[in-house]
C-alpha cells in the first residue's frame, strides 16, 4: 500500500519552512546526496531568528537577540558547518546586576571539575546572603540528581523549589532570573523536568555549558544570505516567498505539495518544518488523523517574548551584556560597540523580557518608561542620557510554553505517512523551544527521511 514507487526516488525531497529546523533538514538531506527543494513563505530564511530594518535609523536590528549557550552543541556544530562561526562572540562571564546596581561577575572556574566550577561564581552573587547562596548550590545538585521522569510530587519548578526550602529571595533573584530566559516561561508555570534539563546541561554537566554565544552582527546576516548561499552550494533549490498550501497524499505516501499560486510540485518525500500552529493549515481535516490518532500539539500554549530597542544619545554602559536581577527588564545587550553612523541612530541597546504575556496589557510607552527608569537606577550615564528613539517588538507566539504537560503534547517526528517527517522546536526534542531544539529536530528529520 505505502511502497515507494521507483519514480518517487527520482523526485526531489521537499522541505517546507526555512527556519533553523528546515535549514538543518535541507543541509542534512543535501549532504546525503539528495536533490532537495526548500520552500519558505517569507522573502528570507531564518524564521523566528531574523532581523528587520528600522525605518527611522535605517539600521538592521534583530527582532530579538538570540543567545546560544555552550551546551547547545548542535547549534555550535551547525554554525561551524555553515561557515558563520566567526559571526558569534563567546563570553565566559555572565554579568549579574544586583538589585542595588552592583555588578556581580559570574564566571565558572575553568580549572575546577564540574560542578565545583560553579562555587566561585555563586560566591560572587553578593546580593544574595550566604545562606541563600549555599541553598542554591545544594538545590542545583539536588535538582540534577532527580531521576528523570520520577514523580517528585511537585510539577512546576517553583513548587519544587519551595518544597526544597529555597527562600523567596533565592527563587526571585536567582532561579527565576536563570530559568525564565532559558525556558521562556515563569517559574510558577514552567515544568520541573525542563528546568532540571536547563540546570543540568547549562551548569552541572560541563564547565563550558553556560558560556554565552552572542551574535556580533544582525541575525539576518548570519542565518539568511549566508545560509542561502551554503544551501545553494550544496545543490538545494531555495524558493523564497513560496508558501506551501496543501499536501497531496495518496496510497499512503506523500506525492506532491501545492504551492501558493496553485502550482503543484511532485516530490519523493517531505520534511514539514513549520510552527505548530501552522500545521493545521497544511494538513486538511481529512488528512489530520495521519499525523497521529492522538494528536495533541494543538494544546501547546504560546509564550511571548518582548524586545525593547533603545537608542540613546550616549553610551550608558560598557558591558556587552548583563542579567538584570529583580526587575521587569531581564537582559541587556549592547551588540554594537560603536554608535550608529546615522543621524537618528546613537547608541543602541536591547532589553529582552521573556514570558512577557503578563505585560501585554501595558501601553508600550509605559513599558519603555519603566525600562529606562530601571537602566537609570543602574547606570549613572543613563540618568543624563537622552532617549533618541525606541521600538518595542513583542512576539506573542515566540515559543511554546514549557508547562508540566507540554512534553506530552509534543509529537514524535514520524507520522503515519512514511515519507513525511515533522521538524521544529515544538516537536519532541527533549529541549525547550530553542535554536538548539530546532536544529536537532531538523537534522534528525533530514537523516531519517527516505
Ligand atoms: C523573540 C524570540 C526570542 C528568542 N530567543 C531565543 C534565544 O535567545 N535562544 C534560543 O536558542 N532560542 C530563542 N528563541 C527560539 C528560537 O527562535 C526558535 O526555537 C527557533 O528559531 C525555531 O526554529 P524553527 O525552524 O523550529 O521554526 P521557525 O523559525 O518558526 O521557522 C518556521 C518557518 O516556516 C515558515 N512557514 C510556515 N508555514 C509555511 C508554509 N505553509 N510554507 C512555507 N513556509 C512556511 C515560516 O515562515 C518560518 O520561516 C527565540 C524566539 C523568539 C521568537
Amino acid at each position: 500500500m505505502s511502497e515507494p514507487r521507483a519514480s518517487d526516488q527520482l523526485r526531489p525531497l521537499a522541505v517546507v519552512g526555512g527556519g533553523l529546523a528546515g535549514m538543518a533538514a535541507a543541509l542534512a538531506l543535501a549532504e546525503r546526496g539528495h536533490k532537495v527543494e526548500l520552500f519558505e513563505q517569507n522573502q528570507c530564511l531564518g524564521g523566528r531568528v531574523g532581523s528587520f530594518r528600522d525605518a527611522l535609523t535605517g539600521e538592521r536590528i534583530d527582532r530579538c537577540m538570540h543567545v546560544g549557550l555552550g551546551c547547545c552543541t548542535r547549534l555550535l556544530e551547525f554554525i561551524r558547518r555553515t561557515g558563520v562561526e566567526d559571526r558569534f562572540a563567546k563570553h565566559r562571564r555572565l554579568n549579574f546586576i544586583g538589585p542595588a546596581g552592583e555588578v556581580c561577575r559570574f564566571q565558572p572556574w575553568p580549572w575546577l571539575p564540574a560542578p565545583l566550577h560553579l562555587v566561585p561564581g555563586l560566591a560572587r552573587l553578593r546580593y544574595l546572603g550566604p545562606r541563600d547562596r549555599l541553598g542554591i548550590a545544594r538545590g542545583m545538585l539536588r535538582l540534577g540528581r532527580l531521576a528523570p521522569g520520577r514523580p517528585s510530587g511537585a510539577r512546576t519548578i517553583a513548587g519544587w523549589l519551595r518544597a526544597e526550602g529555597q527562600s523567596e529571595a533565592a527563587i526571585d533573584r536567582f532561579w527565576s532570573v536563570l530559568l525564565v530566559s532559558a525556558l521562556g516561561e515563569t517559574v510558577q508555570r514552567a515544568g520541573l523536568a525542563m528546568a532540571r534539563k536547563v540546570v543540568l546541561d547549562g551548569f552541572l554537566r560541563s564547565r563550558r555549558g553556560c558560556e554565552l554565544f552572542l551574535p556580533k552582527v544582525p541575525l539576518g546576516e548570519i542565518f539568511d544570505r549566508p545560509m542561502n548561499d551554503r544551501l545553494r552550494q550544496l545543490g538545494v533549490e531555495v524558493h523564497l516567498g513560496t508558501r506551501a498550501r496543501a499536501i497531496e497524499i495518496s496510497a499512503g505516501r506523500c506525492r506532491a505539495i501545492v504551492l501558493s499560486g496553485g502550482k503543484r510540485r511532485r516530490i519523493g518525500g517531505l520534511v514539514v518544518a513549520v510552527p505548530w500552529r501552522q500545521i493545521s493549515r497544511l494538513f486538511s481535516p481529512r488528512q489530520r488523523p495521519l499525523l497521529s490518532p492522538d494528536w495533541k500539539a494543538d494544546r501547546l500554549e504560546p509564550a511571548a517574548i518582548t524586545a525593547v530597542h533603545l537608542w540613546f544619545d550616549r553610551a550608558i554602559t560598557s558591558l556587552p551584556h548583563a542579567v538584570l536581577v529583580g526587575r521587569t527588564s531581564q537582559w541587556m545587550f549592547r551588540p554594537l560597540a560603536k554608535p550608529s553612523p546615522t543621524p537618528h541612530g546613537g547608541h543602541y541597546i536591547q532589553i529582552v523580557i521573556s514570558a512577557s504575556h503578563r505585560l501585554a496589557a501595558q501601553p508600550r510607552g509605559r513599558l519603555v518608561e519603566r525600562v529606562c527608569d530601571e537602566l537609570a537606577s543602574i547606570w549613572p550615564a543613563a540618568r543624563q542620557a537622552r532617549l533618541l528613539h525606541h521600538r518595542v517588538v513583542t512576539e506573542r507566539e515566540a515559543v511554546f510554553s514549557v508547562t508540566p504537560e507540554s512534553d506530552s503534547f509534543r509529537p514524535a517526528p514520524r507520522i503515519a505517512v512514511p515519507n513525511i517527517v515533522l521538524a521544529g522546536d515544538w516537536t519532541d526534542t527533549g529541549w525547550p523551544a530553542t535554536m538548539e531544539g530546532a536544529i536537532r529536530s531538523g537534522w534528525q528529520a533530514g537523516l531519517s527521511l527516505d
